[in-house]
């Protein structure tokens, strides 16, 4: 049976993992850890759907942390391999329990640092680094982009403070968002004028997330002849933590049309809500991809889609069909793996969509079911 009519027989609203998809992503973020000679870690922000962890970690070198509980979920969920961390500020008592389950810890300030030096230092087994702002990005959208003016995310060349270095073996950056390596040669050009000779005292060079490594026209060539310069030059060890670039197009989403309705044009009331169910598309923002549709007024039937909450803004966008859509339809979103997940929320009493796992071999697997005890419960 093709793929997608396995996903309109599930029950809606559901997101579907597409293991097969997954391996793609992770085939090609294999190869560039050989060929560039990197380690390649998973960002758990994007996507943490952990059924797949243990497929993932036979691919790359393991995930990165934003705070205690994804560190938890990882050391957990993914045996032996590398748990790194990061986050702008850690609280005491997570951070004592951060030491027993972390590879490198990474600090957003010398505040920080020296707040939990001495217990950090008790830990030789432990990496420490700190998160810089080389104050470039190419990045837009000022809620994306961590170098905008006044930052909280990372420290600038004038509040380094190169007397504090004892203790710490690496440096972190992250200031690219779904860019290329073209950006990354640039970037790098702003870490080495300003913090090359910090760099020649570290073992290990972080380069954050943002690469679109396992898109078509990513410049896989590229990135791997900057890692070997950045290794060669300052005798570096190089970690790279995508996110997106992990389970990019690696999920769906399905949906049923629950009414059609007019109002200076067809509008169409789905089972699945922007606002809960794909946050970005309202935050970033963008229009997802629905199978079988074309932008507005391309084919003959156009629609826009919301969902079933009260506000007013919960809209996804408009399409159009070859054909008169009917109540009781089913519509697939594409690329409904990362960012969309981990970022539900039962705002308006929605419930949260069901987990499947679309296994390779084309079976699908219930992974998660969530009822009315899981929206009570968390109120
Ligand atoms: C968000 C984030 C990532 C992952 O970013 P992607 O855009 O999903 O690749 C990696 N590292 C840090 C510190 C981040 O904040």
């Amino acid at each position: 049976m093709d793929k997608f009519e396995i996903l309109k027989k599930l029950p809606t609203p559901c997101y579907v993992i597409d293991e097969e998809a997954l391996l793609r992503n992770l085939k090609i973020l294999q190869s560039v850890e050989k060929n560039a000679g990197c380690h390649i870690l998973l960002a758990q922000k994007a996507f943490s759907s952990y059924c797949t962890y243990p497929l993932i970690s036979e691919y790359i070198s393991g995930t990165t942390a934003s705070g205690i509980f994804e560190a938890k979920l990882a050391r957990e969920e993914m045996g032996n391999r590398q748990v790194h961390v990061f986050s702008p500020a850690y609280k005491d008592e997570d951070f004592d329990e951060l030491l027993k389950i972390c590879d490198h810890i990474v600090f957003n300030s010398f505040s920080q640092w020296k707040h939990f030096r001495q217990k950090a230092l008790q830990h030789p087994e432990i990496e420490f680094g700190l998160r810089i702002n080389p104050e470039y990005s190419e990045i837009e959208t000022d809620i994306y982009n961590p170098c905008f003016a006044n930052s909280r995310l990372g420290i600038t060349l004038e509040n380094f403070e190169e007397n504090e270095l004892d203790g710490i073996s690496g440096l972190h950056f992250h200031t690219m968002c779904e860019q290329g390596a073209e950006t990354l040669e640039r970037t790098i050009v702003h870490i080495e004028e300003k913090f090359g000779k910090y760099l020649h005292r570290m073992k290990w060079l972080n380069f954050g997330g943002g690469h679109h490594i396992t898109k078509p026209d990513y410049n896989v060539e590229k990135l791997i002849s900057i890692v070997r310069h950045m290794k060669e030059k300052y005798k570096l060890d190089i970690y790279i933590e995508p996110g997106e670039a992990v389970a990019i197009d690696a999920g769906f989403l399905v949906s049923t049309v629950l009414d059609l309705t007019k109002n200076g044009m067809n509008l169409g009331i789905l089972d699945t809500s922007a606002a809960c169910h794909m946050p970005d598309v309202l935050e970033m923002p963008y229009r997802p991809f629905i199978i079988g549709s074309e932008l507005p007024d391309i084919l003959p039937y156009t629609y826009r889609f919301g969902g079933p909450t009260c506000l007013a803004g919960d809209i996804i966008g408009d399409y159009s069909f070859d054909h008169k859509l009917a109540i009781g339809e089913k519509l697939i979103f594409t690329d409904m793996a990362m960012y969309s997940i981990v970022k539900n929320n039962t705002f308006n009493g929605m419930p949260l969509p069901s987990i499947y796992l679309l296994k390779a071999d084309g079976n699908t697997v219930l992974v998660k079911k969530f009822g009315y005890e899981d929206f009570k419960s968390r109120l």
